[in-house]
């Protein structure tokens, strides 16, 4: 890219794809049949796949591009073990012990996927350095100091106010009007995580085949035949992980989930003494807006990385670089000088109820719609998703529940985002 910001060595890719690069798998040929036939090998695919190769099914992940490609290894790194809704929504929508119980369960994701990174020994740079949510106005600071006194009993969690005079210890900015910081938050190495699993998986003795799209799904006689760009395959079960990229070989699933552009940027490295000054703590970083940005320093701690919504129709994250690097200067203006290296963009799977839902449609498994916090939801839904189709009890989740619903005359385009973006926008701005 010809531009003043950006650096001679500027990739329109993945900040993590430098130090893990998108794997080329040995050439492994789909086989005519398997047990368990997963579309999708991120997150959600690749810890289905744990379990059911791990119980001696023969199985079998395909995905349309390199394996990883999708936003399992595209993402921000924090982990977080939040669902969008809060109690008092879903006790509205479902009753209290419903709420509870989804609340529960999500942060119960996070202890899980830290002792599974731990347990396997997941080398992915996996830290337990916690979170500052900054308030972008005075009136979103109240609010979070109300959140933060009254937690919802049995929900109660470590979070620490800072105000706006204090906040320098979190933060070099002048931006935010104070925080919360949430201690129980994590980081990760996204790329490396997916490497590490995908390893895993294959030491079971599961095929992950890359550049092998599903174009075709049909019912056969003892369970699904599934058309591909290497051939046909028989399938006992089918497992739909594609999240985000959701296509139409699925169309009941890809009613029902909200593909969300989510822009990254990667700054070249800087001296680590001017980097650890933008975030002392090394914390990672979100705002109370709508249309929120996320950022953190990178595990080596020289670069930022910044990520949010800047573009409702654009997909070319090279066009949408000067507004993301806009939003970056409003944060920080003192990194004017500092030049782009990297800049990727991926879709996240939102759903209409801000919840992610697993479960069985027409004999189908799915996980999917985590609304931005997969790492840790894809990883354990993918989980119970696995545990669930070979009948094991611990399997259960309170995601199975709620109705994954859909809205009249929706396909999968969401011709409503515009207009959505746009009026979340000039709430941020109100308020
Ligand atoms: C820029 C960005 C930043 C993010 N930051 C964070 C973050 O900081 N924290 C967090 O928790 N979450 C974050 N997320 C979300 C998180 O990365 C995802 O929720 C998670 O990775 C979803 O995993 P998945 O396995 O379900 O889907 P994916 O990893 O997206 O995998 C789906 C795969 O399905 C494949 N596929 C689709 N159709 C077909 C087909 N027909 N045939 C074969 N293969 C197919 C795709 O090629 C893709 O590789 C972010 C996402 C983005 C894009």
């Amino acid at each position: 890219m010809n531009s003043s910001f950006c650096s001679d060595d500027f990739k329109a890719q993945p900040y993590w794809w430098d130090q893990t690069p998108r794997p080329v798998m040995e050439t492994d040929t789909l086989p005519e049949k398997t047990d368990v036939l997963v579309i999708g090998s991120g997150y959600t695919g690749l810890h289905c796949a744990l379990q059911t190769a791990s119980s001696g099914r023969q199985t079998t992940v395909i995905d349309a591009e390199a394996a990883g490609w999708g936003c399992s290894t595209r993402n921000g790194g924090q982990i977080s073990g939040e669902i969008k809704p809060d109690y008092d929504t879903l006790s509205r929508r479902y009753g209290s012990d419903r709420a509870y119980a989804l609340i529960k369960e999500a942060r119960h994701a996070l202890e899980w996927l830290g002792e599974f990174v731990d347990q396997q020994k997941i080398d992915c740079g996996y830290q337990r350095c916690g979170r500052f949510l900054a308030a972008h106005s005075p009136r979103q600071f109240q609010d979070l100091v109300t959140y933060a006194r009254n937690q919802p009993r049995g929900l109660e969690q470590n979070l620490q106010i800072v105000s706006a005079k204090d906040q320098a210890s979190e933060i070099d900015s002048s931006y935010y009007h104070g925080g919360l910081v949430i201690e129980r938050h994590c980081s990760l190495d996204p790329a490396r995580y997916h490497s590490g699993l995908m390893h895993k998986v294959l030491r079971l003795g599961a095929q992950v085949i890359g550049h092998c799209a599903a174009n075709a799904v049909e019912r056969s006689a003892d369970g699904y035949k599934v058309v591909t760009s290497q051939g046909t395959i028989l399938a006992r079960e089918l497992v739909v992980a594609t999240n985000g990229y959701t296509g139409e070989i699925t169309p009941w699933q890809r009613r029902r989930i909200i593909p969300i552009g989510s822009y990254m940027l990667a700054t070249e490295p800087m001296d680590q003494e001017r980097a650890s000054q933008l975030m002392p703590r090394r914390r990672v970083f979100s705002d109370t807006r709508k249309i929120v940005v996320y950022f953190r320093l990178s595990p080596d701690g020289r670069s930022l990385l910044f990520g949010g919504r800047v573009s409702v129709f654009e997909s070319d994250p090279v066009k949408s670089l000067p507004a993301l690097r806009q939003e970056v200067l409003r944060i920080f203006p003192q990194l004017e000088d500092v030049r782009i290296s990297h800049t990727w963009m991926g879709f996240v799977g939102y759903t209409f109820d801000y919840l992610p839902h697993l479960g069985v449609h027409d004999g189908i498994h799915y996980a999917m719609g985590y609304c931005g916090s997969g790492i840790c939801l894809a990883s354990y839904l993918g989980n119970q998703l696995g545990l669930q189709l070979l009948g094991k009890a611990e399997g259960h989740s309170a995601f199975n529940q709620p109705g994954f619903q859909t809205r009249p005359l929706y396909s999968g385009k969401p011709w409503f985002l515009s207009a959505s973006v746009r009026y979340y926008q000039l709430r941020d701005r109100l308020s």
